[in-house]
């Protein structure tokens, strides 16, 4: 399988799981430091993983993913486009610059259609495969100065399910998972945020979700997993909304 965006956060806890099921794993990301000491750790526990160091957003990166599979692994089954990038800054749209814009929906949204130019006709060859997106809650229904990022994410669920309707009869499943408010910052805001913002977040989600907590990286894999795995053999099209019951 091939999973981008898999040196921190939900991609890192979808790797672990996936390789805990024995998968043979292709993991891309462009943080090459942090990507190696995953890659050292999971195939320290007997896995059979492989780095690709690149930019999602390139069909150069795409490209040698697939090649990587199908060159170490001989087929390809599994596709996780996770990679993905938010605005450091709040903005409303004519904030936006066209800058911050661009980058946004080549990384969130390009990059999957890339992914899945490249591994589609290898996944037939092979006999099928499955498609799994990471889009957003976000991509279901607008929050307040997030405009790029919502928009990448619902062009994400409404790229899943062009691929649904054009490859699930060739045996390609694509699905779609939405996460809401996750426990975790990512990655590029971490470092920027003080611990007061942090606590503010955990109290937020507290207050705005139903289960009145945020979501863990490690329930949200699971998910994954699922529309990954011959577990959702019915399954194709669907935008699984993981947040706790925030936007029903
Ligand atoms: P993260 O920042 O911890 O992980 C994202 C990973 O993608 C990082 O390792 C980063 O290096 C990599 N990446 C970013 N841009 C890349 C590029 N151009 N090329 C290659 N690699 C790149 O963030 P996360 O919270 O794990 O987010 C993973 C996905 O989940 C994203 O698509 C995000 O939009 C989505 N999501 C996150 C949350 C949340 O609350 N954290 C909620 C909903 C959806």
């Amino acid at each position: 399988m091939i999973a981008t965006g898999t040196a921190s956060g939900l991609g890192l806890a979808a790797a672990r799981q996936f390789a805990n099921e024995g998968a043979s794993l292709v993991l891309v990301d462009r943080a090459e430091q942090s990507l190696r000491t995953v890659v050292a750790e999971l195939s320290g526990t007997g896995a059979n993983v492989v780095p690709v160091v690149g930019d999602v957003s390139r069909a150069a990166t795409a490209q040698e993913a697939v090649r990587t599979a199908l060159s170490q692994f001989g087929r390809l089954d599994v596709l996780f486009n996770n990679a993905g990038i938010d605005p450091l800054e709040a903005t409303t749209l004519v904030e936006t610059t066209e800058e911050v814009w661009d980058a946004i929906v080549n990384v969130n949204v390009k990059s999957a259609y890339l992914f899945a130019k490249e591994a589609i006709p290898a996944m037939i060859s092979g006999g099928g495969g499955a498609i799994v997106n990471t889009a957003s809650s976000a991509g279901m229904r607008a929050s307040a100065r997030a405009g790029a990022y919502g928009i990448s994410k619902a062009a994400t669920i409404a790229l899943t399910r062009s691929l649904a309707r054009d490859f699930t009869g060739q045996g390609i499943r694509t699905n779609a998972i939405c996460p809401g408010f996750l426990e975790a910052i990512p990655s590029d805001r971490r470092a920027t945020m003080s611990e007061e913002q942090k606590a503010a977040r955990r109290v937020k989600a507290g207050e705005l979700v139903p289960l009145g907590r945020e979501g863990t990286y490690e329930e949200v894999a699971k998910s994954v997993l699922f529309l990954a795995s011959s577990e959702s053999s019915y399954t194709s099209g669907a935008a699984l909304l993981i947040d706790g019951g925030w936007i029903a």
